[in-house]
């Protein structure tokens, strides 16, 4: 876990005694806590999904239930998923709390497909510098994560 941010949303500085609107900003349907953003948040929710759902079935939205299910993909017949996973994980978070702070301090907003799209480039370009060890080829990676999504890159 220590590739999260320092999170300070919006319920910790409510407790400091701050006075600031609690609501979710990429949902407007919920009060923002670390729990909430990631990924109990319908908007974040529903991205980690769609991406997680490549690398096994029934991606968990809690990062406690992320953190069980991680381990078990290790149990399919490509092992590196979890070191995939565990990389989706940080770069989804990443983007999530960018946008976050996006429609917080600039007022700017991006769709849930183009923040899918920039977690996509991000995983592209990660993976492309994963050193090649043992049975882990990088392009066994790219293939892994992107399969028939890579021609529409
Ligand atoms: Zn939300």
């Amino acid at each position: 876990m220590a590739c999260f941010p320092r999170v300070s949303s919006l319920d910790r500085l409510h407790r400091w005694g701050l006075q600031v609107p609690l609501t979710c900003v990429l949902c407007s349907n919920g009060e923002e806590s670390h729990d909430h953003l990631f990924f109990q948040c319908s908007f974040s929710g529903s991205i980690w999904v769609s991406l997680a759902s490549r690398l096994g079935n029934n991606p968990p939205l809690g990062l406690l239930s992320i953190s069980q299910w991680i381990p078990l993909l290790s149990m399919q017949p490509r092992s590196f998923s979890q070191a995939v996973a565990k990389l989706l994980l940080q770069v989804s978070v990443h983007h999530l709390w960018r946008e976050r702070n996006a429609r917080i301090f600039n007022m700017v907003t991006s769709s849930s497909s183009d923040i899918k799209a920039r977690i996509d480039r991000t995983m592209w370009d990660r993976l492309l510098s994963f050193p090649a060890r043992g049975s882990i080829a990088t392009p066994s990676l790219l293939e892994f994560y992107f399969g028939c999504f890579a021609d529409s890159l």
